[in-house]
Parts: structure tokens; sequence; C-alpha cells
């Protein structure tokens, strides 16, 4: 009986500690499952760590009331029109309507739920949160600071750091000393003695910043509940890794605060081969490979102006290149270095913050585009891709932007040392094992066979773009030599286009249009012969209406000069 009684108790002694590892097997792993899982096995996961955790939510949610509150919309009265456009054309934002709005308003919170339940480490890195700004609105510059200082957890805040990059709007100059006192310390101000462009004024930044990480921001941004933690966690485990927060999208006009994406759903950066910055839905690889939908992913690129990075990890590989002007192409720069010379960029869906974009750029870029010939935006991209590319991705770039082959992109070797020294991989590697998703979205690409203005052989005038945005008719203009919406490029597979768009025709004529996503072949036929274009698919060819000046397709006749078409190619700027 006894021995029976003993083996009972010994098999009930067993099954309580199975149970017990069990639970402390899944409180240790967050129990394995995927972003479906009960959200009381994600408050026990801990963020891959043994060390003393903390969940950092605020305790109370503030309900505030007033213009703008709650990330709503805010309306001026009719008789407020005139301030409104006033600001709008001196600063891209209605700041009469920005002004009127609190510097601690409140925004949605528009993350993921399971956000709310992630452990992070107590002993994070401190952050100092770095803006620069030029000419910005005081309100929408203030308001950045405001929702740092009101939604950072302070131990994780070392400063915020503001950085003049030489502005000259009056209520920027001693107002800002002043105003600034009241944060005891916690936000400094240093200024450029002269124009430096976002790029240069960012590193300066960055030299000048006493955080272990630094955090970029637009001056014109609102933080979102918690901002930070899930921020600085992978950089805490791994401090080759650079994060990126979703970023919202706050109403120029009315300071509505929107979300990008709805919570859940995921994106990451690619680019097309004209270096436009694009987005891409998560691929499934990325999806399976994490436990839960709200833990970061890699992404091959991000769009610039928001992210987190340790500060001396930023430094050692350069910073930005140097030979970057003003504003353009030093994202993928950063990012093609990070992930080419061993680190990794990651999107963190945790993390929300909200970016106020312009309704157009309202300053120019001063003396530093002076001294440059040609347009600067694309020779930083050509600086980027001709130290970052490997040579056949550089033809995918040069194929798409064929003027860009003349530009003076300035001195490389330094870059290219770096590139040596930091022994990095090449862009195919990057291609294979990071932005994969491209392949499919902007497969590689046939060359021209002829690029340049195409010119009616009647009328000697060029097809242009007017001006105007795809989806639209092509017209016809007398030929400025430019390029720009005259710049036309016919590819080995009968793909004609401007720019990043594609030309094809319909019964109302001929249209600039999107072009068939990953598809890199087009609906034409050039003739060498006849200088005619024919539409492969209704053997028509494009011709010039002599009375109208208007395009279409009509049967082809080969001996009718408004049918035929010569290339030109523009000459080097
Ligand atoms: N900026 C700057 N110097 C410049 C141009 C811009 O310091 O020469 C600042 C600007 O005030 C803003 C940030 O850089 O805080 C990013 O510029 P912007 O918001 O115009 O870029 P976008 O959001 O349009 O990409
Ligand atoms: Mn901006």
């Amino acid at each position: 009986m006894s021995a029976i009684r003993f083996n009972r108790r010994v098999v009930r002694y067993f099954l309580i500690a199975f149970f017990v590892v069990l639970f402390l097997y899944v409180l240790m792993t967050g129990g394995g499952g995927n972003s479906k899982s009960s959200t009381s096995a994600i408050k026990k996961k801990p963020w891959m760590t043994t060390g003393k955790l903390g969940n950092f939510e605020p305790k109370e949610i503030i309900e505030r009331e007033g213009p703008g509150e709650g990330g709503h919309a805010h309306h001026l009265k009719p008789n407020q029109e005139n301030d409104a456009a006033a600001s709008l054309s001196a600063y891209g934002m209605n700041m009469a309507c920005s002004d009127e709005i609190s510097l601690d308003r409140t925004i949605p919170d528009l993350r993921m739920d399971e956000c709310k339940y992630w452990n992070y480490p107590e002993d994070l890195p401190r952050a100092s949160v770095v803006l620069v700004f030029h000419n910005e609105g005081w309100s929408t510059l203030m308001r950045t600071v405001h929702s740092v200082i009101n939604r950072t957890p302070p131990q994780f805040l070392e400063e915020v750091l503001l950085v003049d990059d030489f502005s000259d709007k009056e209520n920027l100059k001693g107002k800002l000393e002043t105003y600034i006192k009241k944060f005891n310390g916690k936000v400094r101000l240093i200024r450029n003695p002269e124009r430096q462009g976002l790029i240069r004024t960012r590193v300066r930044g960055a030299e000048e910043a006493r955080g272990e990480v630094v955090i970029f921001l637009d001056a014109h941004c609102e933080v979102g509940t918690n901002w930070i933690p899930p921020l600085l966690a992978p950089i805490y485990y791994n401090r080759t890794t650079m994060t990126v927060p979703v970023i919202d999208g706050i109403d120029h006009d009315h300071f509505e605060y929107r979300p990008v994406y709805q919570a859940g759903q995921h994106f990451r950066g690619i680019f097309e081969w004209g270096m436009l910055y694009k987005e891409n839905e998560l691929p499934d690889k990325e999806v399976q490979r994490r436990s839960f939908n709200s833990m970061p992913y890699d992404s091959p690129t991000h769009a610039g102006g928001l992210f987190a990075i340790n500060r001396n990890y930023f430094l050692q590989i350069g910073a930005y290149d140097p030979g970057l002007l003003v504003w353009g192409g030093e994202n993928f720069e950063l990012s093609f270095k990070i992930w080419q010379c061993g680190g990794s960029i990651q999107w963190v869906p945790c993390s929300r913050v909200g970016h106020v974009y312009r309704s157009f750029m309202p300053y120019t870029f001063g003396k530093l585009a002076e001294k440059k010939k040609g347009p600067l935006i694309t020779i930083n991209y050509k600086r980027v891709i001709e130290v970052w590319f490997d040579d056949k991705f550089k033809e995918y770039f040069y194929t798409r932007e064929p003027l860009a082959r003349y530009l003076d992109m300035g001195d490389i070797s330094e870059q290219l040392a770096l590139k040596d020294r930091l022994q990095c991989k090449s862009f195919q590697w990057f291609m294979d094992n990071v932005a994969y998703d491209m392949r499919e979205k902007f497969p590689e690409l046939p060359p021209n066979v002829h690029w340049g203005e195409m010119i009616n052989k009647a009328t000697k005038e060029c097809i242009d773009t007017m001006g105007h945005a795809a989806p639209t008719v092509m017209g016809m203009s007398p030929c400025h030599g430019w390029g720009n919406n005259q710049l036309v490029r016919l590819n080995a597979k009968g793909q004609l286009g401007v720019g990043e768009r594609c030309i094809d025709a319909d019964r109302q004529g001929i249209k600039l249009v999107f072009c068939p996503l990953g598809s890199v072949e087009g609906p034409w036929h050039y003739d060498e012969g006849d200088k005619t274009l024919m539409h492969k698919e209704t053997r028509k060819c494009v011709a010039l209406h002599p009375q109208s000046n208007n395009l279409s397709l009509m049967p082809c006749d080969p001996i009718n000069t408004y049918q035929q078409w010569v290339f030109k190619e523009i000459p080097s700027p």
C-alpha cells in the first residue's frame, strides 16, 4: 500500500515539475506562437534577454480637448484664409493652423495592440534626439520638441539637440535660446555658421551629440506613445543595427494625424533603378522569420528622415559621404553602406512617429548648389551608385537617367577607400540577400536603344509630357534641349518612357502612363529605316495630326513625314 502511495506522490511531483518547466519554457519563448497568439503569452515574453525588464507604457491615457487634440484636423475660420495661404507658401505647411494647436497636443495611439505588452531592458542606451532645421516654423519645431519630452521616459533621453542650419527667420533667433531654458538643460541648441544642407548638418549633430544613440527626426514631427524603447532595444542587442519607426502622415494643411498603414500591415523600403524611393509589402520570408507580427523586420533601405543608430557606429562607418550635398540620396548611401559592410536595418512596427509632408519644398539649395552644374539630387545619386553598385547595376541607373552619365560627381576615392577598409560586400550580395524582393518589382533593365529628344520629321517639334503627371496625353512642343519633359528613352524590349513613366497608346491618343509593375517590356517597334514607331498589337503607327498637333495611332504610312520620328541625344550639360 505505502509503496503505491509513494509512487503516486512521485508521479504527482513529477507532473507538477513537468508543468512548471513547461510553463517557464512558454514564458521564456513567448509560446513560440505567431501573431495570433494570446496577448498573455506576449506579455510575459522578454525581449531576448534575461536582464531586468520594464514595459515603460504610460501609466494613464491622457485625454485633452482643444484644437487638433487627439490628432484631429483643425480647421481655421474663413477670415483666416489669407494667413493660412501666406504661411503655406512660406513654409509648405499651414503655420496659421499649427499655431492654434497646443504644443502638447495628444495624438492617437495607432500601434498594434501587441506593442503594449512588450518588455524591454531597463538599461537601454540613452539617446540624443537630433533635430536639424532650416527656416522651420516655430510651432511645428517646438511641437516636435514637446512631443519628445512628453512621450520619452526621461532615463532614455540624454538630450534633444537642435541644430540650426543657418536659418534667417527672425523668430528662430534669440527667442529660441530663451524658450529652451525651461527644459533645464535637456534641450540644447547649436547653430551652423553657414548653410550646410541637411546631410552635413545631421553629421554635425551626431558629432556634437552626447547620447550613446542618436535619433534623427525632421523638425516637424510628433512622436507616438512609447516610441523610444522599441527603437533602442535592437541597437542594445546589436550596435550595428539601425532602426526606423513607422512614419505616419500629418496633414500640412489641417494637421490631422493619419496612419500610413493600418496597424499590423507592414511595408519596407526599396527603390527603382532611377533611385526613386518606394515601399513594398513585407515579403513572406520576412513575415515568417518573426514569431510576432509586432517584431522588427529587415528592410533594404529607408525614407531618410527618421531613424536611430549607435552614435559611434555611425561615425565609424563614415557617417554620410561628405560629398553629398544638401538633400537627397543620403538615405541610400547609408543603407547600402550599412548592409554591405556588415550591419543591418530594421523597421520597428511598435514605434510610430508622425511627419508633416510639406506641399512643396520651401527652401532653395543656396550657395552649395550654385557650385554644381546640373541637378544636385541626380549628382548625389550618381555618387552613391558609383560607390556602392557593381558595374552591371550602374548601367540600370544610367539607362533610367541617361544624362547622369555626364554629370560631374566630384572625387569618390575616399568613399571607395572606406568601402575597401570596411571590407564591404558586393551590391549583388545585397540584391540577393537583402533586397531580393526588388527582382519582381524592378527587374534588371534592358539597355536603351535610343534616348534623348523624340523629334517629328515634319514639324521638327519634340514629344513632351507638357509638365503633366501620368496618366496624361503626350503633347508636342518646340525642342528646348534641356531634357526634362522631353527626355525620352526607348529600350531594347520596346518600352518607351519618360523618367519613371511609360508611353502607351489607346483610343484617346498617345499617353504617359504608369509602367506595368515588374515589366520592362513595351508595346513599341521602332523601324530604324523608315523611322516609324509601330504599336505592335494594333500594327498602327504614331502619327502627328497636322492641324490639331495631336498624337494618335494611324495606319502606317512610312513615307508620311508626320509619322517619322528621330531620336536626338541631348548634349551633356
Ligand atoms: N533641413 C536643413 N537644411 C537644409 C534643408 C533641410 O537643416 O538645407 C532640415 C529641415 O528643416 C528638416 C530636415 O532637414 O528638419 C529634412 O528636410 P525636409 O523636411 O525639407 O525634407 P523632406 O521631409 O521633404 O524629405
Ligand atoms: Mn520633412
